[in-house]
């Protein structure tokens, strides 16, 4: 059974490195990524645009994209996303055999500790860590290194030979596109350079969103 790999994120607003991050998993493990916006993000303050608002300028960012698909689950789940929630739920569509693989950034994984119902998380899926500018990957916090020993694979084949439980460094050119310097920049009527899409730019601007006040 072929690789599920799922990339969850705010997505306030989807940038270029989210896309960098989400095509150089396409192209390392050659399946489909399923990008899903959080409605309600448990680990930051209230979002700069709504959950359909992020959910349609990630659409617009991925039209035309082969192997880049916006999954909406968590937008129709009341209350926090809760990542563990959401990989409950696709294992149970998926069932026990078939691979799962959360995708995620060297911050988001240094963080993972604080995330709900964390020690059960290598149970439902596999973690792929995408380097990060300023986050290092290695010397991890004590109790996440602890969990990870043993676990990390050296080729992407060893995460379709297995449902859950190993660990992959997805390396690509590091890029500096951040959501929070975006919607600084946005706010403060500044350029915005190459980090939005064309289609996503024009869009924030027709929506109002992301303005000062
Ligand atoms: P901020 O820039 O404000 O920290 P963010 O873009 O990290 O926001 P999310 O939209 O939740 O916030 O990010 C979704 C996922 O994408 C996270 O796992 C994050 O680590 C990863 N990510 C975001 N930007 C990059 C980047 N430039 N390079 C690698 N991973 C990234």
């Amino acid at each position: 059974m072929s690789l599920r790999i799922l990339y969850g994120g705010t997505f306030d607003p989807v940038h270029a490195g989210h896309l960098a991050v989400a095509r150089a998993a396409r192209d390392t493990f050659g399946v489909p990524v399923h990008l899903l916006p959080a409605a309600d993000p448990p680990h930051r303050g209230a979002p700069g645009a709504s959950a359909r608002d992020r959910a349609d300028l990630l659409a617009l960012a991925l039209a035309g994209e082969p192997g880049l698909a916006v999954d909406e689950r968590e937008l129709h789940r009341p209350g926090p996303s809760w990542t563990v929630d959401t990989l409950r739920e696709l294992r149970a569509e998926a069932g026990p055999e078939t691979p799962l693989a959360w995708l995620l950034g060297a911050d988001a994984f240094r963080g993972l500790p604080s995330w709900h119902e964390w020690p059960a998380l290598a149970g439902l899926a596999h973690f792929i860590v995408a380097v990060r500018p300023g986050h290092e990957t290695e010397n991890l916090p004590a109790a996440l290194e602890a969990a990870c020993t043993g676990r990390w694979a050296d080729s992407p084949l060893a995460l379709a030979a297995a449902p859950a439980g190993r660990l992959f460094r997805l390396r690509l050119p590091p890029h500096p596109a951040s959501a929070t310097e975006l919607r600084r920049r946005l706010a403060a009527g500044e350029a915005t350079g190459d980090w939005l899409a064309p289609a996503v730019a024009d869009e924030i601007a027709r929506r109002g969103l992301y303005r000062a006040g």
